[in-house]
């Protein structure tokens, strides 16, 4: 079985910490590689390495960064459907679906490709007599990032190329769960001809998190994860003094008005609530239907098409949903399924018996008649299991997504502007979609969410992901009058100055 190893320094290390992690296929429930943890000891090492490389890296010049960037997008293009495969086999979405998380990380580095742009700063001449006053971005230090299990590939790119354009220094934690493409990605940032040292990847779990949290060399990290962890890797993040970002957990609502069309809204809802199983902090988990008639009509024709997706390993043909990505994830959601039922949810289709096939596979669930209550209403089950609630009006629709612990994304379905126009002013989440299912911002935008979805002021990628990776620097100048006063010939007494 292959072993997979840590990238420190560009040198392939083995782990030292007590813990083996064996990575499976979801589909087969098979273990198909195996690497031994990074201990707090290996993640200093990483941490180290990242500090020497820092010394030398934030010298060298924008331009030269970035043509470094353009040289990983080719190289990224060149391996796209190895790096898909990579994703698809640990993780179980589809090989589409993998490939277009790739092209989205992709689309941040050619966002790199400008970073002299990006870095490009204030001036304003003489703000009082014969002074200036201009503003510098430079690189924070080492930066972190620790990443989930469920975009191996996009994730990690929200946050290293970024940093690193900036002029810092990386050490990236990815998932003990999908690692294998995060360590490929790598070899491809040094083959492209990054430094040693520039970005160092290591696998692990709280031990090499909590020496990140502490090591008084880390400046900034970025975690991207569920609630319960983020909120953790926000304080103490804190407590150490770092600057945190951490992007987290969801339910994302989306409502439909009584004027949508009802087929687009069945589409949209199809893939965004089943696609990559329903493990996406994006995907929509709760409909809210603006009165009876929306609520029947969308159930109706949401029936057919839920019961005819094609589940199966992502290289099967024609396949659209893959399993969930452990056997404890898969029990969770079915705990999920049984209180749902036992609070009183109408269970409109029954996925359960997709979990008796070899693999980690839950089916489509419809739940209709949710109420706020309800745990499947209140808790992320990052599965694929939608909730219906009916409501009679849209500012009850607005004041479910208002209501909610969460605020990563929220999409509203209807023709009118005018309803369409106060959602987007009023919805209380960080990402709002009109006739938009899932409102993922591209790489020039920047992605977060509200409420218990972000804990930190900065949302991922875009400008503020280079407002997060630098500090801010204010100079204010003032010269005395000099040569320009012409060649001088003779001596200077003071006197003359007299
Ligand atoms: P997770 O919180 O279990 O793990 C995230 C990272 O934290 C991993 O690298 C993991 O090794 C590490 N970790 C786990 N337990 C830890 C602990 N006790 N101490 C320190 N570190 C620990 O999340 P996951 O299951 O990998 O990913 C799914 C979650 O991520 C969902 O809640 C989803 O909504 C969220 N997510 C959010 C976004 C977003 O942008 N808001 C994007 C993707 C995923």
């Amino acid at each position: 079985m292959e072993t997979l190893q840590h990238i420190i320094n560009a040198q392939k290390v083995g782990g030292t910490a007590s813990k083996k992690f064996d990575i499976y296929n979801p589909a087969t429930a098979q273990v198909i590689k195996q690497i031994q943890g990074a201990s707090a000891n290996d993640t200093k090492n990483a941490i180290q390495a990242a500090s020497d490389a820092f010394t030398t890296w934030q010298q060298v010049s924008p331009t030269k960064r970035a043509h470094l960037m353009f040289n990983y997008r080719d190289l990224l293009y060149r391996d796209l459907d190895n790096l898909a495969q990579l994703v698809s086999k640990e993780h179980g979405k589809t090989l589409n679906d993998a490939k277009g998380e790739v092209m989205r990380g992709i689309e941040i580095v050619e966002f790199c490709t400008g970073i002299n742009n990006h870095l490009k700063s204030d001036f304003s001449a003489n703000v009082s007599d014969n002074i200036d006053s201009h503003n510098l971005r430079q690189a924070v230090g080492v930066c972190a990032g620790i990443t989930p299990f469920n975009f191996p590939a996009m994730v990690p790119m929200w946050m290293f190329p970024i940093a690193i354009a900036c002029g810092n220094t990386f050490v990236l934690k990815l998932s003990e769960k999908t690692p294998s493409c995060g360590l490929r990605m790598t070899e491809l940032f040094i083959e492209a001809g990054f430094p040693n040292g520039v970005l160092n990847t290591i696998v692990g779990d709280k031990e090499s998190v909590d020496e990140i949290l502490s090591n008084p060399l880390v400046q900034a990290i970025s975690f991207v994860g569920s609630t319960q962890i983020g909120e953790y890797i926000y304080q103490e993040g804190c407590k150490h003094n770092k600057r945190v970002q951490a992007l987290c957990g969801a339910k994302n609502h989306l409502i439909v008005m009584p004027d949508a069309n009802i087929e687009n809204v069945c589409d949209a809802v199809l893939g965004a609530a089943y696609g990559s199983a329903g493990e996406r902090c994006m995907a929509i988990s709760v409909v809210v239907a603006v009165g009876d008639e929306v609520a029947d009509s969308v159930i109706s024709k949401l029936t057919p098409m839920i019961k005819q997706l094609k589940i199966g390993q992502y290289n099967e043909p024609g396949v659209e949903m893959g399993p969930v990505i452990t056997k404890q994830s898969q029990e969770n959601i079915l705990n999920y399924i049984n209180q749902g039922i036992e609070q009183g949810a109408d269970l409109v289709i029954d996925g359960r018996s997709e979990c008796d096939r070899t693999g980690f596979f839950v089916g489509g669930c419809l739940f209709d008649n949710v109420k706020v209550s309800m745990s499947i209403y209140t808790n992320e089950i990052f599965g694929p299991v939608l909730c219906v609630v009916r409501v009679d009006s849209y500012d009850a629709a607005l004041q479910l997504v208002n209501d909610n612990e969460y605020g990563n994304g929220a999409a509203i379905f209807t023709r009118d502007g005018d309803t369409a126009r106060h959602f987007t002013m009023h919805a209380q989440a960080g990402m709002v979609g009109v006739n938009v299912p899932i409102p993922v911002p591209v790489a020039s935008h920047s992605f977060g969410g509200w409420k218990r979805s972000l804990f930190g002021n900065n949302a991922i990628h875009g400008m503020e992901g280079v407002r997060f990776y630098t500090k801010l620097k204010t100079v204010t100048s003032r010269w005395p009058s000099g040569i320009r006063q012409g060649a001088q010939f003779h001596f200077e007494s003071a006197r003359e100055h007299e």
